[in-house]
């Protein structure tokens, strides 16, 4: 009856809410373990960056890299999709991104030494790290400190980040290109994508998300808009690097279509900064098609 069914909808009502919270608490709690751990790691140097090769067709090699952070967390390497959101949102992607920049710069130095001479290295950098006090002025410093033309520099902002069109970002960027270092949009086409902030920013370059190789040949969606991004690359004197590039389908259809930039699995994976050479190495015997 009528009482009975109410009684039972109170109930498991009751119980939904009580699983509710308790999966919540559940998750606030990993967080903060997540957390915790990390300020560890930065503390006891857990972190360690690998580095993708970034191909130029038109060059047919290898001209640069980018630094990808890992997490050494009890014998198992971690990937940052499992620990930078909680790291963003803990504040503790400042010290940690201060950690990726100086490291990378480090290692380019390091590299430049051994007469190996790379045309550029990407560094992801994250919204709050831009926002904190001191950044530009601390990208200056380790510039500097380990004598690394900023020409060679390019920090990798996602889209998202500049849906935020303050005041305060447009600046912060600004003084980074005054200093001569470049600035891409990373994950291109996966944020709101309002064209506009291209306009109101200094960004050089243009990575289209994976998730567009993906589909470019089961979704003719993907392909329109990948070949939209690199006709509007183009015209407005912007570089392009396609991201995720697995396949010689995708490879010859990116090279085909005006993209002079490619990284993905089929010419490496990340790798250990002593293995970057040998790989720049193996992509170099094997070259990527020239452009005719
Ligand atoms: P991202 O900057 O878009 O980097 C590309 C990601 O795609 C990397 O994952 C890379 O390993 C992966 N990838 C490259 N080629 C292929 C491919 O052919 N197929 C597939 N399936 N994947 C490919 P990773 O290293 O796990 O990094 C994930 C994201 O974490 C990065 O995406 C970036 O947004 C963020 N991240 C990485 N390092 C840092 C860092 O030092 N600071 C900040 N703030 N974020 C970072
Ligand atoms: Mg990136
Ligand atoms: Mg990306
Ligand atoms: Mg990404």
């Amino acid at each position: 009856n009528a009482d009975i069914a109410l009684y039972q909808v109170k109930k498991t009502g009751r119980n939904n809410i009580q699983f509710f919270s308790q999966e919540m608490n559940r998750i606030v709690q990993k967080r903060l373990k997540i957390a915790t751990e990390l300020q560890d790691a930065l503390d006891q140097n857990q972190f360690f960056l690998h580095y993708q090769p970034i191909v130029d067709y038109a060059q047919s090699r290898a001209i640069g890299v980018e630094a990808l952070v890992r997490w050494k967390h009890r014998n198992k390497t971690r990937h940052p999709d499992e620990f930078i959101p909680v790291a963003e949102e803990m504040g503790l992607i400042v010290p940690l991104g201060r950690w990726v920049l100086q490291s990378a710069l480090q290692q380019m130095r390091i590299w430049i030494d051994q007469g190996f001479l790379l045309n550029r290295l990407a560094v992801n950098v994250a919204v709050k790290q831009i926002h904190s006090a001191g950044f530009v002025d601390f990208l200056e410093y380790l510039l500097k400190e380990n004598r690394i033309d900023p020409a060679l520099l390019e920090l990798e902002i996602t889209e998202r980040t500049l849906m935020f069109q303050d005041h305060h970002t447009l600046e912060t960027l600004s003084r980074i290109r005054d200093l001569g270092v470049s600035i891409s949009v990373d994950d291109f086409g996966t944020g709101y994508s309002s064209l506009n902030y291209i306009r109101n920013f200094p960004v050089n370059t243009l990575k289209i998300d994976r998730s567009f190789l993906t589909g470019l040949f089961n979704n003719h969606y993907d392909q329109a808009i990948v070949l939209a991004i690199l006709a509007m690359a183009k015209s407005l004197s912007l570089d392009v690097v396609a991201e995720g590039v697995e396949q010689e389908e995708q490879d010859r259809f990116l090279r085909n279509n005006g993209c002079y930039l490619a990284q993905g699995y089929y010419y490496g994976h990340p790798v250990s900064p002593e293995k970057v050479q040998p790989l720049f190495d193996r992509i170099a015997q094997n070259p990527p098609h020239k452009i005719p």
